[in-house]
């Protein structure tokens, strides 16, 4: 994966959307720019000692339609280019569902998994004190993201308030549900995505039941979504991790208590894939639930299932991407497909407000309700205009940030 891609990817989704809304060169430049980024150092003291330092990002791509919102990142790869990138997408996921939010993006280029339990403290405590002049729940609410998770978010709340001098539960989404997360956020961006597959089906005329899922990746996501596809009837015939696939398992119940027990997926009496293997499997349903970059030119010909949710942000190049289009893939694209993360981190920060929390239910019915009326307005959006439906959901997204931009007027 190179990381300029992340940002040509998401600048020429850009160029797309602004070129179809009709919108002016200045609306252009306006969209396309970053509203504010900061590069932090953050110095990590190991287990043995020594003292290594890292790089730390945090962008706030757009504040126009409220505080920007958006998860941190932990992994080698990740650059200023590609949080850039990945909070520009939040930007418009946030416009296309509608919640009260502008778009970020935060990360360290570090492996997680080479970090002590006690390392990866630090380092997130040392990061939040970095970025701490510009987040906060009326500013800019962080998540989890890849390489993180709710321990993280519990150490940079507790960084925020033991300098606020009281506790602040609403400056990050995906906390423990002890101090104040939400019940549902953990599996909320995989049931989102087991919501756009259903009803992608239905557009393509394929009976949920019993229709086929093969999943890349077996995170945060990939796992949830594979939980939320096989209760809705679905049957998850292939998942994969960073070291490859499988498939001919009973269960996700089953793959989730070999990968517990042994720390691997590969689940006795399954069969191995390689990574293309599984793109290219004939299945309904295709999810990239990984890294960025998956789908290209090189791998999109051979993919042969009839649906493709991004279940990861920006899987899908601009290559890859018009060859599904060509080959009439339907593609619901990251920004509609993997909102429910984000979507139930506003439902998270709306209760921290209030100190006044739902019950399971309320938050999966109210999941649903937003996804679903998104979900709608794509479809009409892609009929309406005959375009794809990302096409229609970047229409969407950007087309409310250029409005709200316009109604705010340039100050001075
Ligand atoms: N990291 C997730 C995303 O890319 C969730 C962000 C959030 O909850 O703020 O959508």
């Amino acid at each position: 994966m190179t990381t300029e891609s992340a940002l040509d990817t998401a600048l020429s989704q850009l160029k797309q959307a602004v070129s179809q809304l009709g919108l002016s060169e200045n609306d252009w430049q306006t969209l396309s720019t970053p509203r504010r980024v900061l590069e932090v150092a953050v110095p990590l003291r190991r287990d043995n000692g020594n003292v290594e330092m890292y790089r730390g990002y945090r962008v706030q791509y757009s504040t126009t339609r409220g505080p920007s919102k958006g998860g941190v990142r932990f992994h080698p790869d990740i650059d200023m280019n590609e949080t850039v990138a990945l909070a520009m997408l939040m930007t418009w996921k946030c416009a296309l569902t509608n919640l009260p939010y502008g778009g970020a993006k935060g990360g360290i280029a570090v492996d997680a998994g080479s970090l002590s339990l006690a390392e990866n403290e630090r380092l997130t405590r040392r990061y939040t004190s970095e970025i701490l002049p510009i987040i906060g729940p009326e500013r800019d609410i962080p998540a989890p993201d890849v390489g993180t998770d709710e321990r993280n978010m519990a150490w940079m709340m507790d960084t925020y308030s033991v300098n606020a001098g009281f506790s602040v539960p609403g400056v990050v989404t995906g906390k423990p549900i002890v101090l104040g997360g939400s019940l549902g956020r953990t599996s909320a961006t995989g049931d989102g995505v087991a919501i756009s597959a259903r009803e992608a089906l239905r557009v393509r005329g394929i009976n949920p039941q019993g229709a086929t899922v093969a999943i890349q990746g077996f995170g945060k996501v990939g796992y949830w979504a594979a939980v939320a596809c096989e209760q809705m009837g679905m049957k998850v015939v292939a998942v994969s991790d960073v070291h490859g696939g499988i498939t001919g398992f009973s269960s996700i119940a089953a793959v989730w208590d070999h990968f517990k027990a042994n720390g691997n997926i590969n689940v006795p009496g399954s069969e191995k894939l390689t990574n293309d293997e599984l793109l290219h499997l004939k299945v309904d349903v295709l999810v990239p639930a990984a890294l960025a970059d998956s789908i290209t030119e090189k791998s999109a010909g051979g993919i042969q299932a009839k649906i493709v949710v991004e279940g990861a942000n920006a899987p899908t190049t601009p290559g890859g991407d018009a060859i599904l289009k060509e080959n009439n893939i339907l593609v619901v694209p990251d920004i509609l497909a993997n909102a429910g993360g984000v979507i139930v981190s506003y439902f998270e920060w709306v209760q921290d407000k209030q100190n006044y929390f739902w019950t399971a239910d309320e938050v999966k019915q109210n999941l649903n309700e937003i996804l679903m009326k998104s979900v709608r307005e794509v479809e009409a959006m892609s009929e309406a205009k005959n375009v794809t439906w990302r096409e229609a959901a970047m229409m969407l997204g950007v087309g409310r940030v250029a409005e709200a931009h316009k109604l705010r007027g340039l100050y001075p």
